[in-house]
């Protein structure tokens, strides 16, 4: 739930087939934008406009471990005294409540879309274990030279150049990205030498630079 939400109570439950159903035909044959349910509240608004209601009724089952969203819980927010009431869906195994979610297939963060096409199905510990996954690739990706490809941060190439070495070896967009120290030296045109780097820790303290610049340096700057 997103910040300042706070999430209340569930207040009923009912059989996620027909509230989907319910919400998506309304939706799209009634042009409804709201339909009225029937609580212990009394007759509370429930917003139809919702890729994740088209998705579920799509498909209930999580792509990757095969949960069933079966039950539809109707429950609601307030933000700034207003009350808000939508469904969530959930896999009920013996006592627990697995919420599924809506996930984005080619995640946002890597330029994938806002849309039905690219939305799968998908159980809450899924998810998660699938964003994890993902931020270590990119992690990972960020850290393969540019040239070469060699993963920089297994073979410790943890280094900083002077501004100005760095600027004459790389285009602005290539600024943030990683060198093995040899590609640098390619593209350099010549070997780095110890005034190349920054005189920071993490040039001094790092044996691989040292023994790179070879063992004159390393006894000057060990
Ligand atoms: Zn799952
Ligand atoms: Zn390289």
């Amino acid at each position: 739930m997103r910040k300042g939400k706070e999430v209340m109570n569930c207040i009923v439950e009912f059989p996620a087939k027909e509230i989907l159903r319910n919400l998506v035909t309304a939706r799209y044959n009634h042009h409804a934008k709201r339909i009225f349910i029937a609580c212990p509240e009394g007759l509370v608004p429930v917003k139809t406009a919702s890729q994740r209601y088209r998705l579920f009724k799509k498909k209930k089952i999580c792509k990757s471990c095969g949960r069933i969203g079966t039950v539809a819980r109707l429950e609601s927010s307030e933000q700034k005294g207003r009350i808000t009431y939508y469904f969530n869906f959930y896999c009920v195994e013996e006592d627990r409540y697995i919420l599924m979610t809506k996930d984005h297939i080619l995640p946002k963060s890597l330029g994938g879309r806002d849309s039905l096409s690219n939305y799968q199905t998908m159980c809450f510990p899924c998810n998660s274990k699938k964003a994890d996954r993902i931020i270590s690739e990119r992690v990972k990706k960020a850290f393969l030279c540019m040239d070469c490809g060699k993963d920089t941060f297994s073979s410790k190439e943890y280094y900083s150049l002077n501004d100005p070495i760095w600027k004459s070896i790389c285009t602005k967009d290539e600024r943030g990205g990683m060198l093995c120290l040899s590609c640098a030296q390619v593209r350099l045109g010549r070997k780095l030498v110890e005034e190349d780097f920054k005189p920071t820790k993490i040039n001094l303290k790092n044996p691989v630079v040292l023994s790179f610049m070879g063992e004159t340096s390393a006894q000057v700057l060990g």
